[in-house]
């Protein structure tokens, strides 16, 4: 499939993109690996005027740590994040997240900001404009209806990021930098919940770093799909043990991940946050697995992956 034309402009520092941004009047994608986005404007489901490359920025592309975190250049790959020897030590369910991404052939390429900020999915959109345009546009492509659901008031395309979960499992946040300034986030308070926009992100914004807490952490991460690589989550769970205190992100299911406490572990709690991540996973007829049988899976992945945590932890 051939790309639509656009200009491509490689910035070399933040500042340098944000004003490429405004100098396109916010009609420009930012650019990294570019493994989720140039699909997308290959399916012509985007058609911006310039794509503006971060990947000359060198100051994204770290990753130090400096007073017990550890600070992460968004576009640092997923392969090289997977192999850095804290995250190795200290962090296995991000670990363990990060090697369940698609294969290593595209963690070389593609970036930890890249995976966070990766569109949702849905089996009506990501298809040709001409299968699209013979269906008729849903909401997510600027029209008046959800081809899935009838009635339905919003869209359910449904977030599929390997690794958002298993940050927000460590306390993660993110800075972000824009044409008005720079401002910090919990990494949970990225995603807006509505299929449609997925983030709570501001015109021209973009993530500058993403700070994780080191400590010693036990977790693990489980995931459902068809393949077993090169294939996103139809639902995933990470589960990090910090300080005696469990957090349960659940992907893959719905436009935003979830997060979710546990205080005192043990059956009880965990049968009651796998009974309440189930009642919240609300799936619909656009993935490649029925509803019923994702639903399910939740509460069956987050008491399996308690289970491999007891006996250890990760693989
Ligand atoms: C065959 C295939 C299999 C895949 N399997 C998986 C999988 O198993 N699990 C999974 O999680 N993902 C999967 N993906 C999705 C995607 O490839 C990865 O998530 C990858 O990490 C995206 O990173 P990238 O650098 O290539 O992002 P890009 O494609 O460059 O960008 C993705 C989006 O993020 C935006 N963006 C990029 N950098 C920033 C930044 N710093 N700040 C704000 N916005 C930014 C871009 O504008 C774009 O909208 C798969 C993709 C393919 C093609
Ligand atoms: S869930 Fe509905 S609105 Fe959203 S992408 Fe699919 S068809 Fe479109």
């Amino acid at each position: 499939m051939i790309l639509p034309s656009f200009e491509y402009k490689k910035a070399q520092t933040i500042d340098e993109a944000l004003e490429l941004y405004k100098k396109y009047n916010g009609e420009a994608f930012y650019l990294a690996g570019g493994t989720d986005l140039i699909p997308l404007l290959k399916h012509r489901l985007f058609n911006p005027k310039a794509v503006i490359d971060l990947k000359g920025i060198e100051e994204l592309k770290t990753i130090k740590r400096k007073r017990g975190n550890l600070l992460v250049g968004p576009n640092v790959t997923l392969y090289e994040l997977k192999e850095n020897p804290e995250v190795k030590e200290n962090l296995p369910c991000l670990f363990e997240s990060l090697n369940a991404t698609s294969c290593e052939t595209l963690q070389m390429r593609g970036t930890i900001g890249g995976n966070i900020m990766q569109n949702t999915r849905c089996l009506q959109y990501n298809k040709s404009l001409e299968w699209r345009t013979a269906r008729g546009f849903c909401y997510k492509m600027g029209g008046k209806t959800c081809n899935v659901v009838l009635n339905a008031r919003s869209c359910f395309s449904n977030y599929c990021g390997d690794n958002a979960p298993a940050l927000m499992t460590v306390d993660s946040k993110v800075r972000l930098a824009g044409p008005q300034g720079e401002r910090t986030l919990k990494l949970e308070k990225l995603f807006s919940g509505d299929g449609k926009d997925p983030f709570n992100i501001k015109p021209g914004e973009f993530i500058t770093e993403i700070t994780i807490p080191l400590k010693e952490t036990k977790g693990a991460y489980e995931k459902l799909a068809v393949r077993g690589s090169i294939d996103y989550p139809l639902v995933g769970v990470a589960v990090t043990v910090m300080d005696e205190v469990a957090k349960v992100g659940v992907t893959g299911i719905g436009p935003s991940p979830r997060l979710y406490e546990i205080e005192k572990i043990n059956k009880k709690e965990i049968d009651k946050i796998a009974g309440k991540a189930y009642e919240d996973a609300k799936p619909v007829v656009n993935a490649v697995l029925t509803p019923a049988y994702r639903k399910k899976m939740v509460g069956v992945l987050i008491r399996r992956v308690f289970a491999r945590i007891e006996k250890g932890g990760s693989r």
